[in-house]
């Protein structure tokens, strides 16, 4: 047979992945150096236990799937774990929960009672740590479960583990304590940072940080790094029993350990499934990076009931939460000219699946953020899309480079005009008063939902405008005409007239949206409420002094400069003025009159993608009295599902909560 036909027979694949996975292993467990994304680990994981669950007779003990982690490097001393430490089972879907709820129930009996604790899955690395009579004795890595790295020099640096036990009454002979070390996100990007600028190593990220820093040969540079511990449970101990695993958190906090404030305990499924969706919808308010949650059978005698099998045990689950994090080429860097003229270096990548959306450009934030990670034309990068914000080039991986790549400078002139450009800190600013990039994005921004909020003025429509110079500033968007618009490219007559009623519409509006869409910088929607709430109309904020601005709550010295600044420019009042003699008009009163508060009282949830994006859902909803929460219930009134919608839809249907798609939401709030 051939190399080639080898590979296509079941042994011959099963093979092949494994080859991968430990070499994968071995990169993310020995060197802290992926090269894949942990989705794509997960992919060629689960692509082996399908082929090993249909050829069971292939299954061999050197496999990945029956083995945890990787052997330890022989720098450090070994140190043999008293009972193995484990894995877990991981799944993604609520329909898996349910599975795994079954095989419980299934094996326990179904008259009996089930609860389960859930706690969220921090994203570091397994230690266990030992006490004897009460003091810290030796700490140490999972390892490949039997045998972990000693590496107690450098785990009594973590000032939250403690060396000696809180304890009023006589410690326990033995107590083994199983945890997990981390890396704050906001130190981990100090750290990053500090590297960068000393020309070392960056870290792909908070979990590859902790386990470069924690498995140090040098003490000394352990202590330098800001690592945290949270415990999870125990391994033996002498002394003591416990009926529960919740006793066991309890006990771990009195004694003076971590344990996460969001460990909760719930008999019902469904109370479960609701939180992984809450846990997830609140895991960028958290400090610690998590990747799911994980689930446990509480009562211990059910757990030994249960027990293990090789890689984990049958009482724990992780039910993970879509991915925010992939490994892509880029293919390019442009310059991207924004309203302000700042020159945003930005990658064009091989386009890639995060947790369900396709990106293709990932921003490089400036040219100082782009030398620190140094990223070149042809790297393979980790990108992270977190929730609704731009996705973000963070690091790269040097291992893969071949010496083909290319480095990209900023360009001294503005890419669009030509212009010069300025430095200003990190930041490379077109100075060119008619740029057109500038002017086009002004524009967009003029137009937006939470702006003027112009129907059908859409990008497309607004370069050609400005490319055709038929609009030189956001005012001459009101002196358009049917001839002017007719000219531009796939403008039908019905779309012309349609537009030209929407701008006609936009012009009534309220304090706070003109305000916003004048665009004055660091005056988001937000601040441009409280502009709109305390000076309630154009004159009075434009007589207003910097401390007047100031003593608004919420307004700092930059933006009561940038608002001064503003209203100093000729240019601003030439613009006012053009805006008022076209007839733009807004609302003293502000508020949304009370009988257009049509959303009063009524909640609604969104699921998967549409195209707007969620604050702006959410600014829409609550401008008309509604209310957006963050995962699906009985009072829910209505879920708008997009693209993609998960959990929450399944959780709508269950529930018989009414849920509409984004067109119907768009009727039910005129936008
Ligand atoms: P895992 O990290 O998915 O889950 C098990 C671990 O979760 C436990 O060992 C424990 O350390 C941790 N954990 C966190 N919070 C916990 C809690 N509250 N209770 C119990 N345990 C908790 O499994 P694993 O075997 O350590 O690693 C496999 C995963 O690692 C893969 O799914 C993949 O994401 C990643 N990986 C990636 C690569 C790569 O090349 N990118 C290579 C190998 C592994």
């Amino acid at each position: 047979m051939s190399e080639g036909e080898r590979k296509e027979t079941p042994e011959g694949r099963i093979e092949e992945l494994r080859k991968k996975i430990h070499y994968h292993n071995y990169r993310y467990y020995v060197l802290n150096e992926p090269e894949v994304s942990d989705a794509e680990y997960d992919r060629l994981f689960k692509a082996l236990e399908e082929l090993e669950a249909k050829y069971p007779e292939l299954i061999t003990l050197d496999s990945p799937t029956q083995r945890v982690g990787a052997k330890p490097l022989t720098e450090f001393g070994t140190y043999e774990h008293s009972i193995p430490m484990l894995s877990l089972n991981s799944v993604t879907t609520a329909s898996e929960v349910r599975e795994f709820d079954k095989r419980v129930k299934r094996t326990l009996g179904s008259e009996e009672e089930i609860e389960y604790v859930v706690e969220p899955k921090i994203d570091g690395l397994a230690m266990e740590l030992v006490y004897r009579n009460g003091v810290f004795h030796v700490g140490s890595t999972r390892g490949d479960g039997k045998t972990g790295e000693n590496i107690t020099q450098n785990l009594r640096t973590v000032k939250t583990i403690p060396l000696r036990i809180l304890s009023n009454a006589r410690p326990l002979p033995l107590l083994e304590v199983r945890g997990e070390v981390f890396m704050p996100v906001g130190k981990f990007k100090e750290l990053n940072t500090e590297l960068g600028r000393r020309g070392l190593k960056m870290f792909a990220n908070p979990r590859n940080a902790a386990a470069g820093s924690v498995r140090q040969l040098d003490p000394r540079v352990t202590a330098a790094r800001p690592l945290d511990f949270f415990t999870y449970g125990l391994g033996l101990l002498e002394g003591k029993e416990f009926s529960t695993h919740w006793d066991i958190l309890e006990y771990l906090r009195k004694i003076g350990f971590k344990v996460s404030p969001l460990v909760r305990r719930f008999n019902a499924l469904e109370d479960v499934i609701k939180y992984h969706e809450d846990v997830n919808a609140r895991r960028d308010e958290l400090d610690y990076e998590i990747d799911g949650i994980v689930m446990k059978v509480n009562s211990i005698a059910q757990q030994d009931r249960l027990g293990t099998i090789s890689r984990s045990p049958r009482w724990a689950i992780a039910y993970k939460f879509p991915a925010r994090e992939e490994f892509t080429r880029v293919n390019d860097i442009v310059v991207q000219v924004g309203r302000t003229g700042a020159l945003t270096p930005v990658a064009v990548l091989e386009p890639v699946q995060i947790g369900g959306v396709i990106v293709s450009r990932a921003t490089l934030h400036n040219e100082d953020e782009l030398q620190r990670k140094e990223v070149r034309i042809g790297d393979t990068v980790v990108v992270e899309r977190a929730g609704d914000v731009i996705p973000e080039v963070v690091s790269v991986i040097k291992s893969k480079r071949t010496g083909a790549e290319r480095e990209f400078k900023m360009p001294d002139r503005c890419p669009v005009c030509g212009a010069a450009v300025l430095k200003e800190g990190p930041v490379v600013r077109c100075i060119g008063v008619s740029c057109s990039a500038q002017l086009k994005e002004r524009i967009k921004h003029f137009a937006s939902l939470r702006a003027m909020n112009i129907e059908g003025l859409g990008e497309k429509v607004i370069e050609q405008l400005v490319d055709k110079k038929a609009v030189s500033d956001a005012a001459d968007l009101f002196f358009l005409t049917r001839r002017d618009l007719l000219k531009l490219e796939r403008m039908g007559d019905k779309s012309a007239r349609n537009l030209l009623k929407a701008i006609e519409k936009s012009k009534k509006t309220t304090f706070s949206r003109f305000s916003y869409a004048l665009g004055t910088r660091h005056v988001g929607a937000h601040t441009a409420s409280l502009l709109a709430d305390n000076f309630r109309d154009l004159e009075s904020l434009r007589n207003a002094s910097y401390d007047d601005l100031v003593l608004i709550l919420d307004i700092g010295p930059e933006v009561a400069k940038s608002v001064l600044l503003f209203f100093e420019q000729e240019s601003t009042n030439e613009l006012l003025d053009k805006l008022k003699r076209a007839g733009v008009w807004y609302d003293k009163t502000e508020k949304v009159a009370e009988e257009e508060m049509v959303l009063a009282g009524k909640t609604f949830v969104f699921s998967g993608l549409i195209s707007m994006s969620r604050e702006d859902a959410k600014s829409v909803v609550e401008r008309l009295g509604g209310k957006v929460a963050a995962s699906v219930s009985k009072k829910t009134d209505y879920v708008v599902a997009g693209a993609e919608a998960g959990s929450k839809l399944e959780k709508a249907v269950q529930l018989g909560v009414k849920v509409i798609d984004e067109q119907e939401f768009r009727a039910i709030v005129k936008a």
